[in-house]
């Protein structure tokens, strides 16, 4: 039996153990097969721990590669439908199945997933969540005539009953369970069931909302029992409460549940009072649930995205998840007859993607709604695409979440700052009574309607990957330091030293040591390589990171793309111009640098000698990514100046991983000298491996968070992702409201 040891802190003299044959069985888990004659000791410390520990504690399991992306369908879920007229369940189609496959083989991504059978549930496994009355009373509905169909459906809110219901409701959990045994025992690193009924909305003994079984709930609670997991994350982006999985696991602190959904103040269905973000979980599993209820209609990609860098995601880095299910609901893309967002299908592969860096990449999606055939099906590509690894798709207009969004995110924040160490330094926050105020005074209000079915939003665009992955210039020796699909840089074509030669003419006349200027040559070489979509990262150890990264911005701002995004760790100042906007830096440092900061230089000097993990993942989170976001970059240069500077390399391949997101994945990374573990890390992440996990972090160093904030301050103004506390921003009604009284905690 697999044990995941995903979360665990290790001990010193657990990492001396390592050995070749783990580092062998590490490649395997990793998907990436390392020559590992040349690094079986090098990596003692380094990126590789995790997965070699993580093959110590599952030595007698029968792991297979970790890669690829599972599918489950089955038509058989496509065979039950509406026996008679109900306005509110007509929506409810087989068709939903059907157009989201149809769309998945038509763009050749059906063919390239792992086909996975699903299976019918057993009696017990249902019986983990559902009452052994309820069930029983399920079974009978296949006997049943219209009107006794129609009677039994009566009893329950918003579903629908149908002669075949109950088996596909059987096969709908079994493919949850399937989905998690692939993806546990290795034989696919994530994938997604499309099943039919839904899940999340029923209850113990309550069907409810479409839904008859709760297939998320049981397959968490049959994935915690058969492998022993102690954290599960459960990600609900359906536009409906999943209050059938907040009921299951409201006093489990080892099951994490997050939903955001349309509320209204209380008039969206299902109408609950605990559906709102006060509702955090009861007794142990207080802080476990966490509610972010969107109160207006009309919530875009910013809203969304807010949400998962200012709430969810500070929250599961801390959780440190080791399974992570999605209740992959559509009905919050746009055009959706139920959701009335806006939305973009693309979210959903940043949405996916954002997810992929937990729990090692062990991630299970579950269909749930998604009723605009269109909008569903395109959503249902985009998520598959992102699970298979392809680039991650363009966000324009990308900004400042709305008033109303952000009035929830700050009261969610606010609500859970007692239970998460990841809110712990922050002001003191207080949520905004106004938000309960509205519901009493717009009570009998009479609601406008707005619909977004009749929105027409463009086809999203192919997301073709590069053929090369990641390209590295590296030294012969060296390369055996890399995943073996990183492709070393071949033959340097002459109209690119030609090239290289103009930049070294106009910047670096001064320059005469052979191999920095070789690398010029190098760097100009890699850049044109993913110019013309040959490869997609590049990764280079270079002798002079300075002249490489001046090369670098001069030549990509010419010639490659519009604006560039540089992450920088080290103290030095760097050589990069950020005056006209097209350069974006962010600096992660010890020490403030000497030059003065634009908007587009953001400097995050940290305190500790070596970088805290937590501190580093908060600067990533809520300043880095939404940054990133909004500047949306052509390409993403991350540089490491003088070896990892005590960055964890753990910490970089999560940070590596995460901005693939911006720049539809394209990255290139120098890298001072040849810290060897930074180079595997850098490699692996571009590659598009799971980065390893980082353990449960503590929280993140109280003066390091007065440093982060000090910088959204300054930049929030700029920077409207950045915004997260609703007395930061005038937005709707145009006055800044007095910020809260520093915190005592
Ligand atoms: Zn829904």
């Amino acid at each position: 039996m697999l044990v995941a040891s995903g979360g665990q802190k290790h001990e010193v003299h657990e990492r001396s153990q390592i050995s070749h044959v783990s580092l062998k069985n590490a490649s395997a888990i990793t998907g990436h097969v390392f020559r590992a004659e040349r690094i079986k000791f090098q990596h003692r410390y380094g990126v590789l721990k995790c997965f070699v520990l993580l093959t110590q504690s599952s030595r007698e399991s029968s792991f297979s590669i970790m890669s690829g992306t599972g599918l489950i369908y089955d038509e058989e879920m496509t065979r039950y439908k509406l026996l008679w007229t109900d306005p509110v369940c007509k929506i409810e189609v087989p068709e939903r199945l059907t157009v989201s496959y149809e769309a998945l083989k038509c763009r050749g991504l059906e063919q390239r997933c792992v086909c996975v059978p699903t299976r019918q549930a057993t009696d017990e496994e249902i019986l983990l969540v559902h009452s052994k009355e309820y069930l029983e009373a399920v079974k009978q509905t296949p006997h049943m005539h219209l009107d006794d169909l129609l009677t039994f459906t009566q009893q329950y809110g918003d579903v629908y009953f149908h002669p075949n219901i109950y088996h596909c409701a059987t096969l709908a959990v079994g493919a949850a369970l399937q989905l998690v045994d692939n993806v546990m025992t290795g034989k696919v690193r994530n994938g997604m069931a499309l099943v039919r009924p839904p899940g999340h909305h029923s209850q113990r003994s309550e069907a409810n909302g479409f839904c008859v079984f709760n297939n998320v709930a049981i397959a968490a609670l049959y994935a915690k029992k058969h492998y022993n997991l102690n954290r599960v994350l459960i990600v609900d982006w359906d536009i409906h409460h999943g209050q059938g999985v907040q009921y299951c696991f409201e006093e489990d602190s080892s099951v994490l549940y997050f939903s955001w959904h349309r509320y209204e103040h209380q008039r969206f269905w299902p109408n609950l009072a605990e559906s709102d973000y006060d509702s955090v979980g009861k007794g142990k599993g207080t802080g476990f649930n966490i509610n972010l209820p969107w109160n207006k209609v009309g919530m875009t990609n910013s809203d969304y995205l807010s949400a998962f860098f200012h709430v969810l995601l500070p929250i599961a880095y801390e959780f440190d998840p080791e399974l992570v299910f999605v209740c992959a609901g559509f009905d919050s893309a746009i055009g959706d007859p139920e959701g009335h967002m806006c939305a973009s299908p693309e979210i959903f592969g940043h949405l996916t993607h954002l997810l992929m860096s937990l729990a090692e990449g062990r991630l299970c999606a579950v269909l749930e709604g998604g009723y605009n055939l269109t909008s569903l099906a395109q959503s249902v590509c985009q998520t598959i695409q992102t699970l298979l690894g392809d680039p991650t798709p363009v966000l324009n207009d990308i900004g400042p979440p709305c008033h109303s969004a952000l009035e929830s995110v700050h009261n969610v924040r606010a609500a859970h700052q007692k239970n998460w160490g990841c809110l712990k330094h922050m002001v003191c926050l207080v949520s905004e009574p106004s938000t309960k105020k509205c519901r009493v005074e717009e009570k009998d209000e009479k609601q406008e309607e707005e619909t977004t079915e009749h929105l027409v939003w463009p086809e999203p665009v192919p997301r073709d990957a590069p053929p090369v992955h990641t390209a590295a210039l590296i030294s012969k020796e060296e390369e055996d330091l890399l995943p073996e699909d990183c492709q070393r840089l071949g033959e340097i074509s002459p109209k690119y030293i030609e090239e290289a030669e103009k930049i070294r003419n106009k910047h670096f006349q001064d320059v005469t040591d052979e191999r920095t200027l070789q690398c010029i040559q190098d760097v100009v070489s890699l850049l044109e390589k993913i110019k013309n979509r040959e490869v997609r990262n590049g990764l280079a150890v270079v002798p002079d990171v300075f002249v490489s990264l001046k090369c670098a911005v001069e030549h990509a701002t010419n010639s490659l793309s519009e604006r560039i995004l540089v992450l920088f760790v080290g103290d030095d100042n760097v050589p990069v111009d950020t005056k006209d906007g097209r350069v974006l830096l962010v600096q992660i440092c010890k020490k403030e640098p000497e030059r003065v900061k634009s908007l587009y230089h953001v400097p995050v000097c940290l305190n500790k000698g070596v970088f805290s993990s937590a501190s580093v993942m908060a600067a990533v989170l809520g300043l880095l990514l939404p940054l990133a976001y909004e500047f949306n970059p052509g390409l993403v240069l991350q540089v490491v100046a003088e070896g990892s500077g005590g960055l964890d390399v753990c910490v970089w391949a999560q940070l590596t991983s995460l901005l693939q997101g911006v720049a539809q994945g394209t990255t290139l990374a120098l890298l001072k000298g040849c810290d060897r573990d930074m180079v595997t890390a850098t490699g692996v992440s571009l590659s598009g491996a799971p980065a390893p996990s980082l353990g449960p972090l503590d929280p993140p160093l109280a003066e390091d968070v007065e440093v982060i904030e000090a910088q959204r301050q300054r930049l929030q103004e700029r920077w409207g992702l950045l915004l997260n506390t609703v007395s930061e921003s005038g937005t709707e009604s145009g006055q800044m409201k007095t910020p809260p009284a520093a915190s005592s905690v």
